[in-house]
């Protein structure tokens, strides 16, 4: 299924409808997170990417994804489910006893689109740059694309995997990092300041590029842009510019939301502002 940019943004209205319910139905989850990074997932698997939700493990001829910020599993079960990988109706079962959909996703449950598991943070980067190597070996020219968030970064392993990519000219790699300036304790700035990561990613020979990852329209432009600037011998990453709990008005730019569920009359507040589109779960 391919989406224009309008439909795009009734998907991501439906996604963000998705993540409060499942996180307000088992309150317990992620729910900050996961609705900064709805427009770049939906653009992703509805857009951008070239991929096969009958899903085998290997996806030779497809383009990869590999969320490495796995607490922001809702966005992540939703997108999976509305794109084809599994039916909608599993989404109730979020972090339910026996769920394919664990609080943080696993390959060990099985759940199709799930190629890693992502509860330990700061190893996205070093799996989608072997699952990159792999496709160059295998003459596959599709791409890897990854999400992280900025909190993550602070892991030292995002720092070897950033010197070896470039080093290896893994120039079939586009990660995003979701720059939100929040992470579960607070501000980045005020926990662990990442100071400029423009400067920082440049300096260890990637190509830095920048978008609003809240805009659609943008959304849609940097990451075809990005495309372009593959297979020149350097990998590429997107500084995206997110808002924690964007679109729901009281969630938006706190690291608050973090990983808190809505009470009842917060989901009512959340929901009345996110349009019902393609159908609740
Ligand atoms: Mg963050």
């Amino acid at each position: 299924m391919t989406l224009d940019n309008d439909d795009l943004k009734r998907m991501a209205s439906q996604v963000r409808r998705d993540i409060v319910r499942m996180v307000y139905e088992c309150q317990s989850g992620h729910p900050g997170g996961s609705l900064g990074c709805t427009d770049y997932l939906v653009a992703l698997y509805f857009n951008i990417m070239k991929h096969d939700p009958s899903f085998n493990m290997d996806g030779i001829g497809e383009d990869l994804f590999f969320l490495s910020n796995g607490h922001i599993s809702p966005v992540f079960y939703s997108v999976l489910a509305r794109s084809g990988y599994f039916d909608k109706s599993e989404l109730k079962t979020f972090r339910k006893l026996n769920s394919r959909l664990q609080g943080h996703p696993t390959t060990h449950e099985g759940l199709p689109g799930v190629r890693v598991a992502s509860g330990s943070l700061g190893q996205g980067m070093s799996v989608a740059i072997g699952a990159a190597l792999a496709k160059k070996l295998n003459n596959d020219d599709r791409l890897v694309f990854t999400l992280h968030g900025d909190g993550e970064l602070q892991e030292g392993q995002n720092w070897e995997a950033a010197m070896f990519a470039p080093f290896n000219k893994v120039d079939n790699l586009i990660c995003a990092i979701d720059v939100n300036g929040q992470q579960i304790d607070g501000p980045t700035d005020k926990v662990l300041g990442l100071l400029d990561l423009h400067q920082k990613f440049s300096a260890f020979g990637w190509e830095v590029m920048h978008m609003d990852g809240n805009e659609m329209d943008e959304v849609l432009r940097v990451i075809e842009l990005a495309k372009t600037k593959t297979g020149q011998g350097k990998p590429i990453v997107i500084l995206m510019k997110t808002e924690m709990g964007k679109g729901v008005d009281f969630m938006e730019g706190s690291h608050k939301w973090h990983g808190v569920a809505p009470n009842k009359e917060q989901l009512d507040a959340a929901l009345a502002q996110l349009e019902e589109t393609y159908g609740d779960y």
